[in-house]
């Protein structure tokens, strides 16, 4: 029995997690999945005064796999940093040991126009990103803003040590295994001390697991014009916490609406699921939200924390023909848009049919 908890949250967060439990609902007759719901983010605060209660994290804990919404709003902006919605999202990422985020950029032949890029040059792009999540320079100790004989000096300390590298390296392989087998890391090794261990640490990764799978290092500059000139040669790109964060934001932009977007966060034990998109105050309570990315989300917590990649290819499927067939949200279409929930339908319908 596979234990997933689903957290809806705040906003749209439980517009699009609502979508997400008419997939699941219909996987249940064939797979066994326990389905636990709790709350979490602003709505946890206003029941319990915290965004993440001891027993949510413990029941966390306990499951496969954490499907999320999305957090935050107007109402909880005012709190102190600690009571925030937000802070309940890095606990939970943190004590989940979640270090490696996954963020897939792909371009659905339907919305190629919806793209910031000429079609020629953005069709057939599929890149998926491996970002370290929990070291680099957003963790590096010492930091500080400190004044010094008048004047103020701000640092932060970009340190890695060998293990955290070798296994985000070793995701990122095993994951362009089941893809085109080519991985592509990010580093600055030309001015970077710890760079040029992230280059060699890679190397040596590579040498002695998967010298099957094709490895090129490209410098972080030159990666940031390469997405935007050549983004169909890609396959997997690797990359620590600070130049993954900006690189997936750059390739997200390539493939349109933020309501397309899912990622995941996942260690060496624990997944956590969830929509790029926050928690969209201002379409909230509407039935307008793009399912889409959260749905997409679930296709992955199917591959990565459950091992069905049957599943997860289905979904996708249902969802490209979802769109093949010219069904839109408002936020990537025009006229006679559906609404969130007629969407999800949609998607469903298209599942039933190809299962
Ligand atoms: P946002 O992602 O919530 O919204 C940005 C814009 O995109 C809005 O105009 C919104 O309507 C639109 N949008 C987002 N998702 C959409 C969807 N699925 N369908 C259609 N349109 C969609 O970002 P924001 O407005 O900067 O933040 C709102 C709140 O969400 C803040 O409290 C922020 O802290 C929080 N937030 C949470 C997460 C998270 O839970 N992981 C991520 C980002 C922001």
């Amino acid at each position: 029995m596979k234990k997933i908890l689903i957290l809806p949250g705040d906003g749209i967060g439980k517009e699009v997690t609502n979508e997400c439990m008419k997939v699941i609902d219909f996987f249940k007759k064939s797979i066994e999945i326990e389905i636990t719901e709790e709350l979490f983010g602003g709505a946890s605060i206003d029941a319990h005064g915290q965004p993440l209660t001891k027993d949510v994290l413990d029941k966390a804990m306990e499951s496969d796999a954490v499907l999320l919404g999305a957090v935050g709003g107007p109402k909880w902006e005012e709190l102190e940093h600690n009571l925030k919605p937000e802070k309940g999202l890095l606990t939970l990422r943190k004590e989940l040991e979640a270090f490696a985020n996954l963020r897939p950029g792909k371009v659905f032949p339907a919305l190629i126009n919806a793209s910031s890029l000429k079609k020629d040059i953005v069709e057939g792009t599929d890149i998926f990103v491996v970002r370290e999540l929990t070291g680099g320079i957003y963790f590096g100790e010492p930091r500080y803003v400190k004044n010094v004989g008048g004047k103020r000096i701000g640092a932060n300390n970009l340190i890695y040590n060998e293990d955290e590298i070798a296994r985000v390296a070793n995701i990122a392989f095993e994951i362009a295994r089941k893809r085109k087998n080519k991985v592509t890391s990010l580093d600055k090794a030309n001015v970077l001390e710890v760079m040029q261990l992230w280059r060699d640490v890679v190397t040596e990764v590579h040498k002695n697991n998967f010298q099957d799978v094709e490895l090129e290092h490209l410098y972080i500059d030159n990666a940031a014009m390469q997405v935007i000139k050549r983004p169909s040669t890609f396959d997997v790109i690797l990359a620590g916490n600070l130049f993954g964060d900006i690189i997936s934001d750059e390739i997200a932009e390539l493939t349109g609406s933020l309501g397309m977007l899912p990622s995941a966060s996942i260690g060496s034990k624990h997944g956590i699921y969830e929509p790029v998109h926050g928690s969209a105050p201002d379409i909230a309570g509407q039935n307008i939200a793009n399912p889409i990315a959260a749905i997409l989300s679930l296709a992955m917590l199917f591959k990565y924390s459950l091992n069905l990649d049957s599943v997860h290819d289905l979904i996708e499927k249902a969802v490209s023909e979802t769109l093949n067939a010219g069904f839109r949200t408002k936020d990537i279409g025009y006229d006679n848009t559906l609404t969130c929930s007629e969407m999800g339908d949609e998607i469903l319908s298209n599942i039933v049919k190809l299962s």
